[in-house]
């Protein structure tokens, strides 16, 4: 007498993500690829914006070629480092006060093109 054996797959391995080397599980390439990077022209633009703020003033930065999960990581990062809270918006980073020339020094070490725009 033979039971049938019941064929059992293994889940131990799992799928192994190209990118990360990681299990599929924890992988986060997928999520991220999901976001859609918007279309840049290849410059991220500095840009200070004060009208109907009250002369308080924000700096904007847009163009930066990063899906949204990556662009609210940046928004972070730029708020620690210009100690200032700030906001992510329809694809642009808005950082509360003038922080241009911190900007501009910081965004080209990404390897962006980085351009002050505007005043
Ligand atoms: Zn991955």
């Amino acid at each position: 007498m033979s039971k049938k054996q019941r064929l059992v797959y293994s889940t131990d391995q799992g799928r192994i993500c190209p990118d990360c080397n990681q299990a599929a599980a924890v992988c986060q390439c997928d999520k991220l690829k999901k976001d859609k990077i918007p279309e840049t022209d290849g410059i991220v633009r500095v840009s200070r914006e004060t009208k109907g703020r009250k002369g308080k003033g924000v700096t904007l930065v847009s163009g930066a070629p990063l899906p949204e999960v990556e662009l609210k990581n940046l928004a972070k990062r730029l708020r620690n480092l210009c100690g200032t809270g700030g906001t992510v918006k329809d694809g642009v980073i808005e950082l509360q006060g003038d922080h241009c020339v911190v900007l501009l020094k910081e965004l080209p070490k990404n390897g962006w093109v980085v351009k002050r725009s505007g005043g």
